[in-house]
This record gives structure tokens, sequence and C-alpha cells, in this order.
């Protein structure tokens, strides 16, 4: 019953912590300061690309405020 619970808050984890760190946006802009040009993709984090591999999402650094965002493809 604990695995259950462990399991669960493990997946809840991965789920939400990429997107504390990473904002979500819709747009290839930057959500902070707007820029378009100075943003470049970067690799997706080793947790992320193992457990969501199958999301897609696209993560973007913004070299302008050096914020980082990820994007729903
Ligand atoms: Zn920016």
């Amino acid at each position: 019953m604990s695995l259950i619970f462990l399991a669960g808050a493990v997946a809840l984890a991965v789920f939400v912590l990429p997107l504390l760190y990473y904002r979500p946006v819709f747009k290839s802009r930057c959500p902070a300061c707007g820029e378009t040009h100075s943003i470049e993709r970067i690799p997706r984090p080793a947790l992320v690309r193992t457990l969501l591999g199958y999301l897609p999402t696209k993560y973007y650094i913004c070299y302008s405020c050096m914020k980082r965002f990820l994007r729903f493809a």
C-alpha cells in the first residue's frame, strides 16, 4: 500500500518539478521578456528524457534574460 503511495509521489514529482523550473508556453517566444530571436533549443533534462520522452515538448533557453521554458509542440 505504501509502495503505491510512493509511486504516486514520484510520478507527481516528475510531472510537477519540470513545470516549476521550466515555464510552459504554447508560443515560441520567451514568456519572461517576449524575445523571439535570442531563444535557442536546449537538450531535455535526462530525467524528462527517460520518463517523459513521449511528451511533445521542446525546451528552450532565452539568452536575453537567461530564462528556460518549455513549449508544447
Ligand atoms: Zn527572455
